[in-house]
């Protein structure tokens, strides 16, 4: 099984969206770009909405019958360790295997010898074709083996595990992202090495960038720090292909945390300088536009999304707790709950929708409302049922979304 050179990640937590998501894929079909859909859904977002692994594979099949598309998609289990990976290996074919909490954990002292000597061709003036040129000593390589090298192979143990129960014919990521310090390319190169020695034939490998990804909101950071960094990971992920033996497609996955807009241009030209291939994941935004249509709709779906907002700002703090390390809330800039009530739906898309240039928008209620999902969980069938009411209005503002603002940016002129 092999994932294709553009693959977009949509998340959707409430399962009801899969047709109007597609259609945005379906839209870049016929511009002429080629994206391949893939379902993600992590082990913390099924716990949070209550909802079983398989449902999403439900959803990406009726999606695909609906619209009938014909070329491939995917189920992604998405940051699954090895506690959590059981209930997602019948359903999915995409699995992210998240070693973040393993980063900085240390491997035997045999293991990083054995790493070391292993690669210590590579010490001195190592080239990278397309990044130039880096000082590799011993002493990095160590380095590289005492912070990732244990990472790598739980990474492994849980590829195996997986292999195991279901066969090698699934696309195996890594994710990195979920960790305190970004990765440099030369790291990332580095840490190929040992995913090619842990047997692992990764298709995608998810470094943390610098930068701030906070959920539901543009970029945090240095654009061109950013766009120096992307494109040295480029070059290191094609040679280490070239060095280590690693499948032929394999490609960075970005882990947006949904909609960093600003840095989609300078994705996308490196992407055409290059030939590279990129998986784009995004979770919250289909989220987000599904609150501004049923604010749009009026009537009990705007009743319903002014809830949420004063019941996500009555419990911020626990809503916030599992994000912590992604948000950047301004307590001060959120509205309260009597003034969003006093608004029209069209106010409150307005400061909700990911327009920078409205003057209603609002990055700290549009955070909160991110991570507000799980009030609409707790509403069951009275949100499940709003959804299927005002459909048309989430529909036309989910496909919007993703066609218009992200894909356009991200792979059209
Ligand atoms: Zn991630």
């Amino acid at each position: 099984m092999k994932l294709e050179k553009y693959s977009f990640g949509m998340g959707d937590r409430f399962l009801h969206q899969g047709v109007a998501q597609l259609q945005a894929i379906v839209n870049a079909k016929k511009a002429g770009i080629d994206i391949t859909p893939v379902w993600n859904k992590s082990n913390r977002e099924h716990e949070i909405v209550g909802t079983e692994p398989v449902s999403l594979r439900k959803e990406a099949n009726d999606a695909v019958n609906k619209l009938d598309w014909q070329s491939s998609y995917h189920v992604d289990a998405d940051h699954i360790t090895l506690a959590t990976v059981d209930r997602f290996v019948d359903c999915s074919d995409f699995f992210t295997l998240d070693v973040g909490d393993a980063i900085g954990e240390a491997a035997s002292d045999e293991d990083i010898a054995a790493f070391v000597g292993r690669h210590g061709k590579y010490i001195g003036n190592m080239h990278i074709p397309g990044a130039g040129t880096f000082e590799v000593t011993k002493a990095t390589l160590e380095g590289v083996a005492k912070t990732f090298l244990k990472a790598v192979q739980t990474a492994g143990v849980i590829y195996r595990h997986i292999v195991e129960q279901r066969g090698a014919d699934f696309i195996p990521e890594v994710s990195m992202d979920e960790t305190e310090n970004p990765q440099t390319p030369l790291e990332m190169f580095f840490i190929l090495a040992a995913i090619a020695d842990e047997g692992i034939p990764a298709q995608t490998i998810a470094p943390k960038f610098t930068g701030r990804f906070n959920k539901g909101v543009d970029y945090v950071g240095d654009v061109e720090q950013f766009e120096k960094e992307f494109n040295d990971d480029l070059a290191a992920i094609a040679f280490a292909i070239t060095e280590f033996g690693l499948p032929e497609n394999l490609k960075l996955s970005i882990h947006s945390g949904s909609d960093k807009f600003s840095i989609y241009r300078p994705i996308r030209d490196a992407l055409r300088r290059t030939g590279a291939g990129v998986h784009i994941k995004t979770a919250g935004t289909t989220w987000l536009e599904e609150l501004i249509g049923l604010a749009e709709a009026g009537g009990d779906g705007l009743v319903i999304a002014k809830e949420v907002y004063a019941k996500s700002l009555e419990h911020m703090d626990a809503l916030c707790a599992p994000y912590a390390t992604v948000i950047d809330i301004d307590a001060d800039q959120l509205p309260t709950a009597e003034t969003v009530n006093s608004w029209t739906g069209e106010e409150y898309a307005r400061a909700l929708r990911h327009n920078q240039a409205d003057p209603l928008y609002n990055l700290h209620l549009r955070q909160l409302l991110h991570v507000g999902y799980k009030v609409a969980a707790q509403m069951g069938d009275r949100y499940y049922s709003a959804l299927r009411e005002f459909e048309s209005d989430v529909a036309r503002n989910v496909t919007e979304n993703l066609w218009e603002r992200h894909i356009k940016t991200l792979f059209m002129d």
